[in-house]
């Protein structure tokens, strides 16, 4: 049995340093001006990642991350606007059942979970329907690891004169966007994916003059973050209650993001990760689900063993016991799992995780891969 914590190898909550928990062992006021630097610190540091504070406000929000898509969409999305969703993979029906349940009106576009949306598709839905004034996109859907063409389909729509909202949740830190490259409205994120914080607060990089025209859109107070921005810009603190351990932890995790040498070099460790994870299950026989030329390395999806001997549930506990928490796949068609490749690890815990997959299925008797 293993008896440190296991290592969490999911999509977050994920695996922080011990420099990052530590950091959380201090009680905050609210009303502390180093709490408040603390915050601006921290908007600007989140701001410098997308080359984004000539353009963009940084607007952080309590809860996580789906509270801050839906305030983006809240927010942002006027109520007579119409949002084109497009769609491969949970998150991106979340984004559509966002707007059904605000009462924006929206429109789909879906492919399968292993295609890509392209920006020709993009191109021709605008190009058809005249009242879409929004598209949301995923920037990687989570739900497979699958990385979709942001750049391409940003100028389509910037150049149909739409307005783009991205949930990049998991891609953030990770994979380059430079807001002055690419043209969005709002880009969303979280404290507990890729910059390898812990879970309690999103952000949105909202293009000012976008939010400066938002007073009014919104469904609800709490998630209005025209009025979150407006009051921090006022006052320099939070509307209500922050979350002080979270924005603690947080600001800890971006000095060492920056120690390690930023995006670059958080790209590259999650890169190595997911090779290593890719050529070691495959030495195994475990087939990923997506080819390599759109997966992201951010998290991989594998198709599960045929072996009737097989059990997801079991397999977790199994690989739980040796000290990695896997993922369960989220296909509908497919039996599948998943492992993320973020947080504070390495290539060489990727490797362990292998080696323990490997010992688990000879374990269970699975030999049919
Ligand atoms: C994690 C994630 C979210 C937010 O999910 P929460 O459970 O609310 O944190 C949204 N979109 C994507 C693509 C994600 O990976």
């Amino acid at each position: 049995m293993h008896t440190a914590a296991p290592i969490l190898l999911t999509p977050g909550p994920l695996t922080t340093s011990a420099r990052t928990r530590q950091a959380m062992m201090v009680d905050w006021g609210s009303w502390d001006e180093r709490f408040n630097q603390l915050t601006a610190s921290l908007c600007e540091q989140l701001l410098a990642i997308i080359n984004g504070a000539s353009s963009h406000h940084c607007v952080p929000l309590q809860g996580s991350g789906t509270f801050a898509v839906e305030a983006a969409i809240g927010t942002l999305v006027p109520r007579d606007g119409k949002v084109l969703v497009l769609i491969n993979g949970a998150y991106g029906k979340r984004v559509a059942k966002i707007c059904e349940v605000l009462g924006r009106r929206f429109s789909t576009f879906e492919t399968a979970e292993d295609q890509p949306t392209t920006a020709a598709d993009v191109e021709r839905l605008l190009k058809a329907d005249p009242g879409i004034t929004h598209v949301a996109l995923i920037h990687c859907e989570t739900s497979t690891g699958i990385l979709n063409p942001l750049p391409e389909i940003a100028e389509v729509i910037a150049r149909q004169g739409k307005r783009l909202i991205i949930d990049a949740m998991s891609s953030f830190g990770a994979l380059p966007v430079d807001a002055q490259k690419v043209p969005f409205d709002a880009l969303i994120a979280a404290s507990g994916k890729c910059l390898e914080g812990v879970p309690g607060m999103g952000f949105v990089f909202a293009r000012k003059a976008s939010l400066a025209q938002a007073a009014g859109n919104a469904h609800s107070l709490a998630m209005d973050l025209q009025d979150q921005h407006a009051y921090m810009a006022k006052t320099g603190q939070w509307r209500f209650t922050p979350p002080t351990h979270v924005v603690a932890a947080l600001h800890e995790a971006l000095l060492q993001y920056h120690e390690e040498g930023g995006l670059p070099a958080r790209h590259q460790r999650y890169a190595n990760n997911c090779q290593t994870l890719l050529a070691g299950m495959a030495t195994l026989g475990i087939r990923s689900f997506l080819p390599e030329a759109i997966q992201a390395p951010i998290i991989v999806t594998f198709h599960a063993p045929k072996d009737p001997r097989y059990q997801f549930k079991e397999f977790y506990e199994r690989v739980k016991a040796k000290g990695f928490i896997l993922y369960p796949g989220k296909l509908t068609q497919v039996e599948t799992f998943r492992v993320g490749c973020i947080g504070h690890v390495t290539h060489v815990d990727m490797q362990a995780a292998v080696d323990a997959v490997a010992q688990v299925l000879q374990d269970m008797e699975v030999l049919d891969i």
